[in-house]
Parts: C-alpha cells; sequence; structure tokens
C-alpha cells in the first residue's frame, strides 16, 4: 500500500475553495471527501451526482443535484471530482463549458484516517485512496504508461456453465485454450511497453483447466514491473501438490469464487493453500449485474458515452487470443464472433514489434476512449443495470446470432 503520493497536484485550497466546494460522486470516496474537507475547515455546497435515483436526494445532509444544474448562476464554485470515472466526469463537465474542476488526489493525500468513521475498514480506505491517486496520477504522467490491471485469459473452458457469465463463457460451444507461444510472446510485448500494473490477474473460463498454468506463473513472476498476481478461481479444481511450488511466491494471491454447492472443491483447495502457505480469499457471490447479453442497442451517441463513462469495468484490459481489449465483454463478444468487429477497439499485440509504439497504442486505448464499438451490443455494468441470481447453470451452450 501507498497511499500518500508525492506527485499530487499543487492546489492552494485555501485560496481556491475559500467560498466552499461541489462535490461530484456520491460513492465512498465522496464521503471520504466529506472527511477531508471538514479536516480542511472547508465548505461543502452540495454534491452532483450522474445516478437520476441520488438526485434531488440528500446525501449524508448534503443537497444532490444533477451535472446540468451546475450550469446555473447557483453553482459558481470549485468541483472537486470524486470517482474513479473522473475522465468522464471531466468530459461532462467540458461539455457543459465548465472549466473549474479538480482531482481531488491532493485532499485525500492529507486525509488523516485516524478519526474516520466510514463503513469501510481503514485498510479498505487506504486500499481505495491509493488506487485512486494511482489512477489520478497514471492519467496525468503522459510519458509513463501506469495501468490498474491486465485480465489475462487463459482459456475459453470452464468446469461451470454460468448462463450469466459477464465473461461470455456460456456461448462458447468448441471453447479452446489460449495458444502457448501466442500468450508468451503477447504477455512479453505487453510486460515490455508497461511502465507499472497494479495487478495481473489470471483468469478464464476457469484457469486451472489450462495444463500449463504453472508455467504461465513463472512468466509472469519474471517480471518486476508489477505489483500483484492475482489467480481467480470457481472452487471446483484443486491444483496437485507438485504444482504448488509454482504459486508460492508473495505477489500471488487466490482468489476464490463462491457460488454455494456447485463449487464443489473449496474446502479442498482452501486447505491445499493454506498447507502450502499460499495466501487466498474466498467470496461469497450470490449476485451478479445483468449484462452477459449480446443484443444490439438502438442507443444515441451520447448514452453510449454515458454508459461506457459509469462502466465499472470500463478499464479492464483483457488480453485475448494476442489482442488487447479495454474490456472482457469486448474481447469475448468479438472473440465469438457475435458482434461487428472494430479495429480501434482492441491492439494486435502480435503484429506490433515497436515497444514505443505498443505504449502509444494502449494509452489511447486506456486514456482516450469514450466509448467501445462493443458498447453498442452491450447491456452496460453501471449503477441502472438489474441484479440477477449468480452462477445459475446452462446444460448447452447458449444461442446467440453470429456476425457473418
Ligand atoms: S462466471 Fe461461471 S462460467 Fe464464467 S468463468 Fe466464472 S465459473 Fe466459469
Ligand atoms: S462493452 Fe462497454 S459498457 Fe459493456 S462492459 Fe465493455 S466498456 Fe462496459
Amino acid at each position: 500500500m501507498i497511499y500518500k503520493y508525492n506527485n499530487v497536484s499543487q492546489i492552494d485550497f485555501n485560496n481556491e475553495f475559500k467560498n466552499g466546494v461541489i462535490v461530484f460522486g456520491t460513492g465512498n470516496l465522496g464521503i471520504l471527501a466529506i472527511e477531508s474537507l471538514k479536516q480542511k475547515k472547508i465548505k461543502i455546497i452540495c454534491f452532483v451526482d450522474n445516478n437520476k435515483k441520488n438526485q434531488n436526494k440528500k446525501f449524508k445532509n448534503y443537497d444532490v443535484v444533477s451535472p446540468e444544474k451546475l450550469n446555473g448562476s447557483n453553482y459558481k464554485y470549485p468541483i472537486l471530482i470524486c470517482s474513479l470515472n473522473f475522465r468522464f466526469f471531466k468530459r461532462q463537465l467540458e461539455a457543459l463549458n465548465i472549466k473549474n474542476y479538480y482531482d481531488s488526489d491532493f485532499l485525500f493525500n492529507e486525509l488523516d484516517l485516524s478519526n474516520v468513521e466510514t463503513e469501510w475498514t481503514k485498510d479498505l480506505c487506504k486500499i481505495r485512496l491509493d488506487l485512486y491517486n494511482y489512477a489520478v496520477l497514471s492519467a496525468r504522467e503522459k510519458n509513463k504508461l501506469r495501468l490498474n490491471s491486465l485480465d489475462l485469459v487463459l482459456t475459453e473452458k470452464c468446469s461451470l456453465k454460468c448462463k450469466d457469465c459477464s465473461n461470455l463463457m456460456q456461448y462458447y460451444e468448441k471453447p479452446i485454450d489460449e495458444d502457448f507461444d501466442m500468450l508468451m510472446k503477447s504477455i512479453d510485448k505487453f510486460m515490455n511497453s508497461v511502465d507499472f500494473l497494479q495487478e495481473i490477474r489470471i483468469i478464464g473460463g476457469e484457469p486451472f483447466m489450462y495444463k500449463r498454468i504453472d508455467e504461465v506463473i513463472q512468466k509472469i513472476l519474471s517480471y518486476t514491473n508489477y505489483k500483484n498476481l492475482v489467480i481467480y478461481t470457481n472452487g471446483t479444481i484443486v491444483p496437485k501438490q507438485e504444482k504448488a511450488k509454482s504459486f508460492q511466491n508473495d505477489k500471488i494471491i487466490f482468489k476464490i469464487s463462491n457460488y454455494g454447492e456447485i463449487c464443489r472443491k473449496i474446502p479442498q483447495l482452501e486447505k491445499f493453500l493454506s498447507f502450502n502457505n499460499i495466501k487466498f480469499i474466498t467470496e461469497d457471490v450470490t449476485r451478479w449485474q445483468d449484462c452477459a447479453r449480446i443484443e444490439k442497442f438502438e442507443r444515441d451517441l451520447n448514452l453510449t458515452k454515458e454508459i461506457f463513462g459509469n462502466c465499472c469495468v470500463n478499464e479492464t484490459l483483457t488480453l485475448l487470443h494476442g489482442k488487447l481489449y479495454l474490456c472482457p465483454y469486448s474481447a469475448h463478444a468479438e472473440n465469438l464472433n457475435a458482434i461487428p468487429k472494430t479495429s480501434s477497439d482492441s491492439i494486435n499485440l502480435i503484429e506490433l514489434n515497436d515497444s514505443v509504439q505498443i505504449k502509444k497504442k494502449i494509452r489511447s486505448l486506456v486514456f482516450e476512449k469514450e466509448y467501445l464499438g462493443a458498447c453498442n451490443w452491450c447491456n452496460g455494468r453501471d449503477y441502472n443495470v438489474a441484479n440477477v441470481p449468480a452462477a445459475l447453470q446452462t446444460k448447452k451452450p447458449l444461442e446467440y446470432k453470429k456476425i457473418i
């Protein structure tokens, strides 16, 4: 955990914010902003939020207004952006011709957490503040490529067939593994272009369906420019004891999704991990977002941008068959040939050799995209999306219409 960054924006807040500020974002970061501003004795005028369900109501005793309201003369105050979707919020404000907005890194950097009371633990506060400060810094330092995460898909095969799998595994009729050589080459090209990455996530389908997972892990452990290596599993497969050594590293943590009875080997897997001193977290999952449908939505461009801007996985880089995508939906929907290919939605790492060029392309994909072609076919993953029960199984792959 870093939490306090040196490279924060320098703002004379006594001067800039002497008459008060407006806070954009009512999430948990918004709560921490209240605490930070209290410590600085800066008055909050009101909150702004994109979620219509929150507008014209109170948030922690403050009024919540829509972004459009900020155009009125009552709201001529500086605006503090408190969300990981800050890029979209800034675009929204620019479109309203509002320029006096600020990142909150300078504020969070000085937040004294000792007396802060939120539903988060102190450690969780630090992790979230860390992530926010890191994201702001990554966007600001244009000559560096710092990223949050990479999802490394080892296989389309899964030991379960969840009908609402957000990674669209339920649609694969003949799932295949990653080609090992292609995988090695594309990981190399990616890691050699990136300055720093918080997290590499090993996923599938079920990553333990991939026989050479231990070799992939060894390859990843040879890099130094990332922090954590997370292995996601559904608790149906326990690795053989002779493979245990491959997973014994401080950077590695297992995240086990517990969907109940169908994850039949969780106790054995936990025993294997504890016995071998490998870190793990088991998370009970009962609900998912309803985001696995593939259908053409007739939305106007502004709404598509809004859905992308508020999507919780709009920066979830996904490496699949040598191509780098901005989210798992885009990767698999395109791979399944279920949506038209939009060339600017992905980067073909296999075709590129120059790390400077790759770096530039990744930067543009992550930091400049306003929406993906795939978003036109996706139900979205924001606060408006309904929940469905997690991990309901289907016997047969789900049918879908292929694009010719
Ligand atoms: S959500 Fe279900 S189908 Fe999808 S990868 Fe996880 S276990 Fe497999
Ligand atoms: S396609 Fe767009 S809206 Fe759907 S998950 Fe990806 S980024 Fe989010």
